[in-house]
């Protein structure tokens, strides 16, 4: 429907192409909408370009948090919730309100004692949040950090004797990455084992509500994810990770509106946004920008975002396409709004 101008060279990695994100006409969906997962933290001048996002408490700035929950209003997003640490969540309420809600990472370095994730939890508990996120990659087996060992098991435990219901996991990275860094399947397995030990966890806790972040992890593979919700009633995905699902999902769109319209109930819509110190608002918006375009829109053209893993088919630029989901309202309805009111009413 739409086309933008040619790449720039020096142009920033969230607008490569010279898009004007004031064109939204095509964003028609007036209702409320939910972020289910991003990182909204507190930031600080000294914090790392890259990496674990936030940590600087209540000596922090929520001057980012701010900045980039301002324009996701102009997004029509009302509530976001972010993994950030604990120190973190206090400084954000204050500042933000009930514009934020809080899913709490179950971590701990591998030096650490088992009982420091459980410390962690007490930590998130008190701070008020309402999911916990078991993050594992597989690059996090280079720092012990798998889905199930015993201490994050434990930790689970512990979270839902408080009350939490809700889990989220990130269990696959893009299948690209299956052949350019998990090349080692010994070490990091192939994309399919990655979701045994999340099969037996759903089986095991299956009064919870799973989250595959991403997508589930594989949005290059709707089949497998119809075979997922099937198997596992308690199985839902969040839409996060705009790059991965601008290249992904523009690939099949017919596919995923189709899984969509089986199972609206499932998907929870989200960001993956990062707060970070120096991020200009247009960092912000290139995101919300595509994530809205590529599920209500019929539009068409490059992504103004840079992607690493874009392998150009013929005919395309340096960006990949994007080609938007155009779902009814009715379905996005579910996956902005009702999907999301839904899960956050009915915790504990
Ligand atoms: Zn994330």
């Amino acid at each position: 429907m739409t086309n933008t101008p040619a790449t720039q060279g020096d142009a920033p990695e969230w607008n490569r192409t010279g898009h004007d994100f004031s064109q939204r006409q095509h964003l028609h969906y007036t209702g409320p909408i939910y972020d289910l997962h991003a990182h909204v933290t507190m930031t600080a001048p000294s914090d790392q370009a890259a990496g674990p996002a936030g940590g600087a408490g209540a000596a922090g700035s929520a001057d980012s948090a701010a900045r980039m929950l301002d324009i996701g209003q102009q997004y029509h997003v009302i509530q976001t919730v972010s993994m950030c640490p604990p120190q973190d969540i206090v400084p954000l309420r204050e500042r933000l309100g009930d514009r934020i809600r809080f899913n709490g990472m179950i971590n701990k370095k591998p030096e650490e004692p088992d009982s420091a994730a459980i410390d962690l939890v007490d930590r998130f508990l008190e701070a008020g949040i309402e999911i916990v996120k078991l993050w594992a990659a597989p690059r996090g087996r280079d720092r012990g950090l798998t889905l199930d060992p015993p201490w994050r098991i434990a930790a689970l435990r512990h979270a839902i004797q408080a009350g939490i219901r809700i889990v989220m996991v990130h269990v696959g990275d893009p299948d690209r990455w299956f052949e350019t860094v998990y090349t080692d399947s010994a070490k990091y397995g192939t994309k399919a084992d990655q979701y045994i030990p999340l099969r037996r966890l759903m089986q095991e806790f299956s009064d919870c509500t799973w989250i595959g972040a991403h997508m589930g992890g594989s949005p290059e593979n709707p089949e497998f994810l119809q075979e997922l919700f099937e198997s596992h009633p308690n199985f839902y995905v969040d839409t996060s990770a705009t790059k991965w699902q601008v290249r992904e999902i523009s690939k099949r769109t017919n596919a995923i509106r189709a899984l969509v319209t089986k199972f609206p109930d499932r998907f929870f819509w989200g960001t993956d946004l990062v707060t970070r110190h120096p991020l200009p608002e247009e960092h912000y918006e290139s995101r919300y920008w595509c994530m809205r375009t590529l599920w209500e829109s019929d539009w068409v053209g490059p992504s103004p975002i840079a992607d690493p893993d874009h392998v150009p088919q013929p005919g395309e630029g340096p960006t990949p396409t994007l080609r938007g989901l155009a779902l009814p309202t009715h379905l996005l309805q579910a996956v902005y709004t009702d999907n999301a009111v839904r899960l956050l009413q009915s915790r504990n």
